[in-house]
């Protein structure tokens, strides 16, 4: 389904997507508890990324979170593609070879969030609107 779609398909080659971690990557069913990387990874969301990165796609990982404990993480679960930490500076990821992991919002052509809000000229009003209870 994904191969016969392909051509429209809106997601571009060669610039990348941006995955959150928590209550995405990492089911984090519980919250933040203590800290720790206590829950299962969601298997939708690592085909997804991998998916993306066989199509060209670069993949990183943007979380407040320590980039060290994810890739540390990440790197013990056997997925096909290893995790590395962005270097400092880099104004672009858009390696292939490596899931990137930073803390800094490095541009991406989409944020894959849980707790994102797409703004598209929202009024003050409208804002509001959506964030009460119907
Ligand atoms: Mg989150």
């Amino acid at each position: 389904m994904v191969e016969a779609r392909r051509d429209k398909l809106k997601i571009k080659e060669g610039q990348a997507v941006a995955f959150d971690f928590d209550g995405v990557i990492h089911k984090y069913s519980k919250g933040w508890q203590d800290g720790s990387i206590y829950d299962t990874y969601n298997p939708e969301v690592l085909d997804l990324m991998l998916i993306l990165n066989t199509m060209k796609v670069p993949v990183f990982i943007l979380s407040t979170r320590e980039p060290k404990q994810i890739k540390e993480w990440w790197n013990k679960q056997g997925f096909a593609l290893k995790a590395e930490i962005i270097e400092a500076n880099t104004l672009f990821f858009n390696n292939l070879s490596y899931v990137g992991i930073t803390r800094t919002k490095l541009p991406a052509q989409t944020y894959v969030d849980d707790r994102g809000y797409k703004y598209t000229g929202q009024t003050v009003k409208e804002f509001l609107f959506d964030f009460t209870e119907k």
